[in-house]
């Protein structure tokens, strides 16, 4: 399993002055291999919580009545499970759509206005290519780990407030899980790649 610091730079100093939190209303999607990783990770560090998994439309990490994800910690502000958190957890402020038509897996990044870590990458641009390399791997070790359902689910939820940075062409993996729900699930984005946070 790949250590912390090869999954994600910290950012803690950036994100700790945040008004709001990304562990609020994240709903971060979980496919079976993370969901068995943070089971192994609960039970070596003896965590106790129980249940973490809500098995809706997708799987995704329970919330406590706040709205926090159940693994923020209010105290020190920072996840129980940060070694092994969620691939969307460990990517943003990069979040990912999908254009069917034109095959394509578009990459957006947070306004600066809701996201202060999401101004510091655009800023330096070394910091955002590495950091997107690493988004990239991690987003696509979600999708080829999902099933199709949860996958066109996943794709129906909006990201207001990002804009295009980048895109790829999505690989078979990703195309034959979408192949038999292409018409239906199809989200498409107009946005362009130019800045606008
Ligand atoms: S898993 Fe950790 S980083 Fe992800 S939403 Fe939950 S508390 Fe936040």
């Amino acid at each position: 399993m790949p250590v912390q610091s090869e999954r994600q730079n910290n950012f803690f100093n950036v994100c700790k002055d945040c008004k709001d939190s990304c562990c609020r209303n994240a709903r971060p999607p979980i496919n079976s291999k993370r969901k068995k990783i943070i089971e192994t990770y609960l039970k070596k560090h003896k965590i106790p919580i129980k249940n973490p998994f809500v098995q809706a439309s997708y799987v995704f990490l329970r919330e406590d009545a706040e709205g926090y994800c159940i693994f923020y910690d209010k105290t020190t502000m920072k996840c129980l499970v940060h070694p092994v958190k969620p691939e969307t957890c460990v990517a943003g402020p990069v979040t990912f759509d999908i254009n069917m038509p034109h095959q394509k897996i578009g990459w957006f990044l947070k306004k600066e206005k809701i996201c202060a870590l999401a101004g510091m990458l655009y800023k330096n641009e070394g910091n955002l290519e590495k950091h997107l390399t690493s988004a990239k791997k991690e987003i696509l070790n979600l999708l080829h780990g999902l099933n199709s359902e949860d996958l066109s689910a996943i794709l129906k939820i909006e990201e207001p407030e990002t804009f295009k940075i980048d895109e790829d062409k999505i690989d078979d993996n990703v195309a034959n899980k979408l192949n038999i729900k292409r018409k239906q699930s199809c989200k498409t984005s107009s946005v362009s790649l130019e800045k606008r946070i």
